[in-house]
């Protein structure tokens, strides 16, 4: 078997221009993935966590190509995703799926469960007619919904509900890859470890690969083997999430830490930041973005961006307190 990644993002980029300003609008562009790299093997789950705005969700969609880079590479299996035809994404599709933050964002309102979940398997010539609906009865009872929800509207689930619906149809494909953004966070407490549970028992029996895109570093620790941390755009620290929480390299991981001190996903909680706000996109801060925020900024690091550099095996950090000796 290949010791090859499963997923492979190299220095990913996506711009986006806009016209901001009153009363005489000028054009800006807003890096807000920066030269992202990431590797995910299989049956694994990395996190991606950030604080809203960081550029996570961005990520996500332009690896998957729902919008189109601006530089960089993502192979799936060694393929070169962004560079497939039409016909050839469709079909790496099967592959790799989203599930939202807001399930009905993917579900029509006006078309039955049974529709909706039997779509996907039509339009990729899967399975249709009685195939299909058995294969919907099986996928319903795998993420604990009766057979009798095949009849019903999105409407008359509740937000959980709709959320292992939003899954069902994720999997309905047999995907091997399943970025999820934020499927949690808009749930209740005792929902959101309902929904984690169910997760990780479908990555455990299916052998899934997850993105995991999260702002809640309990949530991140509970399914994660690996977390990569991103601030304005740019990865600032990766490494196995336990020890990249237990012991953060970068004072902006350490943040977020400190803000959220919650081991247990059953009781995580939303980050409050104490130390600032992210500067804006639009104009992020020279060299390290994070300098105003950051107890150990120097010159050098407000005007010098810090590489990403492996410390130890497997554990890397965009910070020149770290950076290895130079000799002379
Ligand atoms: Fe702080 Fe400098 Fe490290 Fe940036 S490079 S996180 S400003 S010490």
């Amino acid at each position: 078997m290949s010791d090859a990644p499963l997923l492979a993002i190299d220095r990913l980029t996506k711009v986006f221009v806009t016209r901001r300003g009153f009363p005489i609008p000028r054009t800006v562009s807003v890096r807000a993935v920066d030269s992202v790299s990431l590797t995910l093997g299989r049956g694994e789950a990395l996190g991606i966590v950030g604080e809203s705005g960081c550029g996570k969700s961005t990520l996500a969609r332009v690896a998957l190509r729902l919008l189109p880079p601006d530089g960089g590479g993502v192979r799936l299996d060694g393929e070169d995703v962004l560079a497939a035809s039409p016909a050839r994404l469709r079909q790496l599709r099967v592959r790799m799926q989203i599930v939202f933050q807001d399930p009905a964002s993917a579900l029509d309102p006006r078309q039955r469960i049974g529709c909706s979940l039997a779509e996907p398997m039509r339009v990729h010539g899967i399975a249709r007619g009685a195939a299909a609906i058995t294969r919907v009865r099986a996928l319903l009872d795998e993420v604990g919904l009766p057979a009798t929800a095949l009849d019903r509207f999105p409407h008359e689930f509740s937000g959980g509900q709709r959320q292992r619906i939003g899954i069902a149809r994720a999997l309905a494909l047999g995907p091997d890859l399943i970025f999820a953004d934020e499927p949690v966070s808009a749930l209740d407490v005792s929902v959101q470890a309902q929904i984690l549970a169910l997760l990780a028992d479908l990555k455990a029996r299916r052998n899934l690969s997850f993105v995991f895109i999260s702002h809640d570093l309990g949530v991140i620790r509970y399914f994660c083997q690996r977390a990569a941390v991103m601030y304005l755009g740019r990865v600032v620290e990766t490494g196995p999430a336990d020890a990249l929480l237990d012991t953060p390299l970068h004072p902006y991981t350490d943040l977020l830490r400190r803000s959220s001190p919650v081991p247990d996903p059953a009781a995580a909680i939303a980050m409050q930041l104490q130390e600032g706000e992210p500067p804006s996109p639009i104009n992020p801060p020279s060299g390290c973005h994070f300098h105003p925020r950051c107890p150990h900024a120097t010159d050098h690091c407000r005007a010098v961006a810090p590489s990403l550099v492996e410390i130890t095996p497997g554990r890397s950090v965009a910070c020149h307190l770290h950076a290895p000796a130079t000799h002379t």
